[in-house]
């Protein structure tokens, strides 16, 4: 189907997740992800830093889902990929860290991003071949998704990760129909977007610092623990605005009283 015809609710849910990748080694790798994604009707990738892309083992690994390489979207950092998201969730070969991020079992996950409303952009974060993801990526995850293993050997290939996920995530689809999903009328404000939430998470730090609550020196837990917090809910764009006023009383800057008499 083209691009710019009608589309069915299959493509409004593929339309849902993006697949991003880290700094992948090898790009066979990049190639066997997007054909994992692609038989199970996914079609957005974002490549953040891939050490060879575009590259030949890519295009072999594809094998026929050339398409999804082609609109794949290069990025050098992660917060670029997933500015646009409401949701991020990060992929651990663990199933424990420290400092836990709320964590589902690839089921559980593929159940929760089904559920999720259609308009709402999903991004599912993948590692590094070697060393996975980094504390400071696992602080743009709200939460993790883990995929239950051998314990004594817990680690897959990142696109056989990418394929079990997308499988998950594809058997708690509803049934696909021509018509595009219902909508709701009673549906919540859309959450904010990542921007907005590393925005928020910017203006927290410099005002808890001002304020002395936050030792600059040593800031990383509090701020890690601060994401945990506010990554748990779903923060709506009128509820956004109450916050970054809170912080711009807190600043000491004028501001426009709510509700203020004249
Ligand atoms: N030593 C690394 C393993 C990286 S494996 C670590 O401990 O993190 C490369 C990537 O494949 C991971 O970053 C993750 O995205 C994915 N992956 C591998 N095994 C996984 C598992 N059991 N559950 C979820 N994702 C997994």
């Amino acid at each position: 189907m083209g691009k710019n015809s009608m589309k069915t609710t299959q493509e409004w849910q593929q339309d849902k997740v993006r697949i991003v990748l880290i700094e992948t080694s090898h790009p066979g790798n990049i190639g066997a992800a997007a054909r994992a994604m692609k038989v199970m009707g996914l079609v957005e990738l974002y490549l953040v830093a891939p050490k060879h892309f575009p590259d030949p083992q890519a295009i072999a690994m594809a094998s026929g889902a050339d398409d999804v390489l082609q609109q794949a979207k290069v990025v050098s950092h992660l917060s670029e990929a997933i500015t646009d998201c409401h949701i991020v969730i990060g992929t651990s070969a663990r199933s424990q860290r420290y400092l836990q991020w709320p964590l589902r079992t690839a089921r559980e996950c593929g159940e929760y991003i089904a559920e999720q409303d259609e308009d709402k952009k999903i991004a599912i974060i993948f590692g590094r071949e070697r060393t996975g993801l980094s504390n400071d990526e696992l602080d743009y995850c709200q939460s993790l998704v883990h995929i239950p293993t051998n314990p004594d050997y817990h680690s897959l290939n990142v696109a056989a990760a990418v394929q079990l996920i997308s499988y998950e995530y594809r058997i708690h689809q509803k049934q696909t129909s021509s018509s595009p999903p219902e909508y709701n009328e009673n549906r919540q404000e859309l959450p904010v977007n990542q921007k907005s939430m590393e925005g928020f998470y910017q203006h927290l730090e410099k005002t808890l610092a001002d304020i002395r609550y936050l030792d600059p020196s040593n800031p990383r837990l509090l701020m890690r623990r601060l994401r945990r917090l506010f990554g748990r809910i779903d923060i709506v764009p009128s509820e956004m605005n109450i916050l970054r006023g809170i912080l711009s009383a807190m600043q000491g800057r004028k501001f426009k009283t709510r509700n203020k008499k004249p």
